[in-house]
């Protein structure tokens, strides 16, 4: 599933490198980001290595639904949901993907200012 992603992603899924899990299931781990830009700051991605938003499939739009559920059950576990999140991903260097494996960032926890930088 994750054993040709070379991604730092990769590693997490294989266990290579530590991190700390918030949620595992048969689709998605998600994750505390190592360089937290706020508060709450947590990674939900795929176990199936898909580089980039552009590369996914039309057979991927159920797991692209389900890490959006996820992204709510993480929110309401982790205390942030009544008062709001942001749900962000990066897409293409342009987009500020610094990752090739797809990822939605969950931040909370400080006032969250529109538009982004
Ligand atoms: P991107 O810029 O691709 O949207 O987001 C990548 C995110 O991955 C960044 O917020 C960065 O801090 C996080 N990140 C990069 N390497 C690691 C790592 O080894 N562990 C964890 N937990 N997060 C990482």
């Amino acid at each position: 599933m994750s054993d040709n992603n070379p991604t730092i992603f990769g590693k997490i899924l294989r266990g290579e490198i530590p991190s700390t899990r918030v949620w595992e299931d048969d689709q998605c781990i998600a994750f505390r980001d190592v360089n937290p830009v706020a508060p709450t700051h947590v990674l939900v991605i795929p176990r199936r290595h898909i580089a980039t938003l552009n590369n996914a499939t039309s057979d991927d739009k159920p797991l692209l639904g389900h890490l959006m559920w996820v992204a709510t059950q993480i929110a309401a576990q982790l205390g942030v949901a009544e008062d709001g999140y942001r749900v962000v991903m990066n897409v293409g260097p342009g987009g500020g993907q610094t990752v090739f494996h797809i990822h939605l960032h969950i931040i909370a926890g400080r006032p969250l200012v529109w538009p982004p930088g």
